[in-house]
């Protein structure tokens, strides 16, 4: 992306009307500390900006990152991190072990990151604590690396874990009952080691598996604007055509002609009974099961966002077992332990 352009969706964002107090602009790649002397260009003139202009995201913004954490440690990230420390959310893409990380985190000669990144991922926890969160995505590849690969993050000082299975539809015959196994060893180690009141991880989360309760939903929080280089906005950046495997992109409007509300209106539509089918509408423990409004775009044959995706209901309910057991046998040893 050119400076020009940047400059001008800093403009773009500063002239929409303000709906909510708080901002995140997000930085996202590709990797995008490759870019890092254009990010704090154009972070420099979007704080310039919101103090000329006194604008209510002044009190409440943050600059977001996710990156492989390749060039976290060299002088000049190190300098943007120092300048917007107080402001700043980074996320380094760390999938567990050696093995797990260099299955899919691949330089072009082939070669893995993992040795590479390590550091830099040592020094990122030194620097933000307990507030960082390792991101892991998690297939049918590396599905029996699991329990190991989370284990691993843990005993690097990890305590709070997002977790994501792929939602595409990539899963074989007989995954749940590998992924099951594999949570029962993280659960017993979290256990074993008592460590349920120090480590946060998003697969035993104590509402999944619940019944979701509300009517209006979006699966992925609030919807954002995202720009793309040209100065195309899109509604997430899985719906830019690099991260489509079967339709072309889907752009809700552009720097030049503004955001066209009838290709966004149906992006703040999203409800239960407009996008679940049946068995999803009538499952008792549907919360926090995953599903994506792109992929729905990207799998159906029509094109549309509103079929939801299911592709991984069966990983699922074994993620709600392995769940119910954790806390169930977390309150048995109080409950134990009090009497
Ligand atoms: S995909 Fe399966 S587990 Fe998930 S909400 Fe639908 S029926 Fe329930
Ligand atoms: S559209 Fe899909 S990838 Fe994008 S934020 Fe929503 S759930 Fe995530």
């Amino acid at each position: 992306m050119t400076w020009e352009t940047a400059k001008k969706i800093a403009d773009f964002l500063m002239s929409l009307p303000v709906v909510e107090d708080e901002v995140i602009f997000d930085f996202i790649g590709g990797e995008p500390l490759l870019e890092i002397d254009l990010i704090s260009k154009i972070s420099d003139y979007l704080v310039d900006k919101m103090e000329q202009l006194n604008h209510p995201w002044l009190k409440n913004y943050s600059f977001r990152f996710t990156t492989n954490g390749l060039l976290y440690s060299t002088d000049k990230v190190q300098e943007y991190i120092q300048k917007y420390q107080e402001r700043l959310a980074i996320q380094i893409s760390i999938d567990g072990t050696k093995n797990k990380h260099d299955l899919n985190r691949i330089f072009p000669n082939g070669n893995g990151s993992y040795d590479i990144v390590i550091p830099n991922v040592k020094l990122w926890l030194k620097q933000f604590g307990n507030t960082v969160r390792p991101f892991m995505v998690i297939s049918h590849d590396d599905l029996s690396c699991l329990s190991e690969s989370i284990i691993h993050l843990i005993e690097l000082g990890f305590k709070d874990m997002a977790t994501n299975l792929v939602v595409e539809d990539v899963w074989k015959q007989s995954d749940d009952c590998v992924f099951e196994k594999e949570l029962f060893k993280v659960a017993n180690y979290i256990i074993e080691n008592r460590l349920w009141n120090k480590v946060h991880l998003s697969f035993f989360n104590d509402e999944l598996g619940t019944k979701d309760k509300e009517e209006h939903i979006y699966p992925c929080g609030n919807p954002m604007y995202v720009f793309d280089a040209q100065g195309n906005i899109y509604s997430c950046v899985r719906f830019v055509s690099y991260s489509l495997r079967n339709k072309p992109n889907r752009i809700i409007g552009s720097l030049t002609t503004g955001i066209d509300y009838n290709k966004l209106r149906p992006f703040l539509s999203f409800d239960q009974q407009s996008c679940y089918p049946p068995k999803c509408l009538e499952c008792d423990m549907s919360a926090f099961c995953r599903w994506c409004p792109a992929e729905n775009y990207d799998a159906s044959e029509s094109g549309t966002i509103f079929q939801r995706t299911t592709t991984i209901c069966d990983l699922h309910k074994a993620n709600v077992r392995v769940k119910n057991y954790f806390w169930n046998r977390i309150n048995f040893i109080k409950e134990h332990e009090r009497s």
